[in-house]
C-alpha cells in the first residue's frame, strides 16, 4: 500500500517543497526531459502533423470503443489469448489469483510473478494483493526494481524512480543487496540490478506486463519499452498475463506507428524505443520459446464513467507519455508522490477522479495554475485545463438529474461559498444593489482583516477601494476632482 494518499495532498506537497534534494532531483530530470522532447519535435510543422494524426486516431477509436473491444476479444480468442474482463481492482486481482492457482501445481510454490512496468498493475495494487496469497511480484523495470527495494511507489509514469539521484540509488542497493560494493557509476548500478534480476526471469512461473496498444483487427498486444525486461517477462515464463485499461484498444495495425511515434518522442525524445513487442498468441507447436498461455485482462475501474460524457471521454485519449507532467509547473516542483495517486501530475488530476471519486481527489483538481502547458505538449491534444475546470465545477455542483453523477460529485460544495456566489450574482444583476454594495465596502474597508484564512497564507487580502471606479468616472465627467 502506498503511504501517500490524495486526501493528504496539501501536507505531502508541503513536505516535498521543504525537501531541497527532492526539488533538485526533479528540476534536473524535468529540464532534461523537456529538452529531449524539444529536440524530438524540432520541426513545428511535423510536430503539429503528428499530434493531429494521433489525436484523430484516438478520437476515432474511442468513438467505436464498445465494438472495438468486442472485436479485440474475438480476435485475441481466435489467436489463443484468453481474455478476461475486470470491472474494478478487486475483480482484476481475483483473476490474477485464479490464473496463478489454476496454472500451477503445489510443487511450483512459492510462486513468483515477474513484472514489466505496468501502471495498471499499480492501479490495482497487484504486488500487495498477491503477497496476501503468498505470491511474490518482482519488478523487473530498473526504476520499479529500485523503488520496490525501498518499499516505495513510482513518482512518474515513465520513469518511476526519477525522484532519486545516483547517490540515493547507491544507498538503496547498499542497504538491500548483500554483496554490493558502493558506487555511483550509473552503468555499474544498472548492471548490478540486472544481475539480480537475470536469474529471476528463469525461475518465475508467471510474467506480467502492461499493454500500450491493443489492436482489434488482429488481436495483437503491443508493448513499448527500452530495457528488454518487457520482452523477457512476456517470453520466458510459461504464463504471460497482460493487463490494460479498456481505453487502450486501437482499430487497425496501421494506427500503431503514428501513436508509437507520438508516444516515444513525447515521453523520452526518442524516435523509437529500443524494444517494440507485438504479442499475438501463446507459443505455437514447433516454436522453441514463448509462453504456453497468454491472458489479457481488460480493466474498467472507472473508465466507463469518463467515457459516458463526451467532454470527460477525452481523458481516455491518453497514451501515457508523461509529457504533461514533465512540463507542469506544479509537478516539476512537488514531484509525483505528493499527489498520492498512481497517476500524478496533470493526467493524474483528470483521470484519478474517475478512478477514485471526487471526494478523495478534490484537492488535486484545484492544484493547477491552469497555465495550459500540459495541453500544449499533450501529443493527443487532451484539453487538460478545461477538463480540470469541468471537474472543479462537478466537485461543487449537485448531480444533474439528466446525467449519471460523477463519483463524488458535490464533494467540495460549501454552503457559505454558494450563498456568497448567489449574493454576488444578485448584486451583479441589480445595479442599485451593486452600487450600494461597493459604496458600503468602500466605507468599511479599513475594518477588513488582513488575514482571511488559508486564502491569505500566501496572498494579500483584497481591500475594496474607498471610492469605486464608477464613482470616480462620474466625478471626472463632471469635472470634479476625486
Ligand atoms: S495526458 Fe497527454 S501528455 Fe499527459 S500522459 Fe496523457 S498523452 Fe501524455
Amino acid at each position: 500500500m502506498s503511504k501517500y494518499q490524495p486526501e493528504q495532498f496539501h501536507q505531502q506537497a508541503a513536505d516535498a517543497l521543504a525537501d531541497p534534494q527532492l526539488r533538485q532531483n526533479f528540476r534536473g530530470a524535468m529540464d532534461y526531459l523537456q529538452e529531449k522532447r524539444r529536440s524530438a519535435f524540432a520541426d513545428p510543422k511535423e510536430e503539429a502533423d503528428i499530434r493531429d494524426c494521433a489525436e484523430a486516431i484516438r478520437q476515432r477509436c474511442l468513438s467505436h470503443l464498445p465494438e472495438l473491444l468486442e472485436q479485440l476479444e474475438a480476435n485475441c480468442t481466435a489467436n489463443g489469448i484468453q481474455v478476461h474482463w475486470a470491472e474494478n481492482a478487486a475483480d482484476a486481482n481475483a483473476i490474477f489469483l485464479a490464473i496463478a492457482q489454476a496454472a500451477t501445481s503445489p510443487s511450483d510454490h512459492p510462486l513468483l510473478m515477474i513484472k514489466g512496468k505496468s501502471m495498471v498493475s499499480e492501479e490495482i495494487n497487484l504486488n500487495h494483493e498477491m503477497a496476501k496469497h503468498g505470491i511474490t511480484c518482482l519488478e523487473s523495470d530498473m526504476g520499479e526494481y529500485i523503488i520496490q527495494l525501498d518499499g516505495d511507489t513510482p513518482s512518474h509514469i515513465i520513469m518511476p524512480a526519477i525522484h532519486k539521484n545516483k547517490q540515493q540509488v547507491c544507498d538503496t542497493f547498499s542497504e538491500h543487496l548483500p554483496h554490493f560494493t558502493p558506487t555511483t557509476d550509473v552503468d555499474t548500478l544498472i548492471q548490478t540490478g540486472r544481475q539480480q534480476l537475470r536469474e529471476k526471469f528463469r525461475t518465475a512461473q508467471i510474467g506480467v506486463s502492461g499493454v500500450n496498444f491493443a489492436v482489434a483487427e488482429t488481436g495483437t498486444l503491443c508493448l513499448v519499452e527500452n530495457e528488454g525486461n518487457g520482452r523477457m517477462c512476456t517470453t520466458v515464463p510459461d504464463i504471460h498475463i497482460a493487463i490494460t485499461g479498456i481505453e487502450k484498444v486501437v482499430a487497425y495495425l496501421s494506427d500503431v506507428p503514428p501513436l508509437y511515434s507520438a508516444l516515444t518522442r513525447s515521453a523520452t525524445g526518442q524516435a523509437i524505443t529500443t524494444y517494440f513487442n507485438m504479442i499475438s498468441s501463446p507459443r505455437k507447436p514447433g516454436e522453441l520459446d514463448g509462453p504456453k498461455a497468454v491472458h489479457l485482462i481488460l480493466l474498467d475501474n472507472g473508465r466507463t464513467q469518463a467515457y459516458q460524457d463526451e467532454e470527460t471521454r477525452q481523458t481516455l485519449q491518453c497514451i501515457r507519455c508523461g509529457a504533461c507532467m514533465n512540463h507542469c509547473p506544479v509537478y516539476t516542483r512537488i514531484g509525483g508522490h505528493a499527489y498520492g495517486t498512481v497517476y500524478p501530475g496533470p493526467i493524474g488530476k483528470i483521470i484519478s477522479p474517475h478512478l477514485l471519486g471526487l471526494e478523495a481527489t478534490q484537492d488535486l483538481v484545484t492544484a493547477s495554475t491552469l497555465c495550459g502547458a500540459c495541453g500544449e505538449v499533450c501529443p493527443v491534444r487532451i484539453p487538460i485545463p478545461s477538463l480540470l475546470q469541468r471537474l472543479r465545477h462537478e466537485a461543487k455542483q449537485p448531480p444533474d438529474p439528466g446525467h449519471d453523477p460523477l463519483k463524488g460529485q458535490r464533494a467540495a460544495a460549501s454552503t457559505s461559498e454558494a450563498l456568497m456566489m448567489k449574493g454576488f450574482a444578485l448584486a451583479a444583476t441589480h445595479p442599485a444593489l451593486y452600487h450600494a454594495g461597493t459604496w458600503t465596502a468602500g466605507k468599511v474597508n479599513q475594518w477588513i482583516p488582513d488575514k482571511l484564512g488559508h486564502w491569505t497564507q500566501c496572498r494579500t487580502a483584497p481591500k475594496p477601494a474607498p471610492k469605486s471606479l464608477h464613482h470616480l468616472m462620474k466625478r471626472k465627467r463632471k469635472g470634479e476632482s476625486s
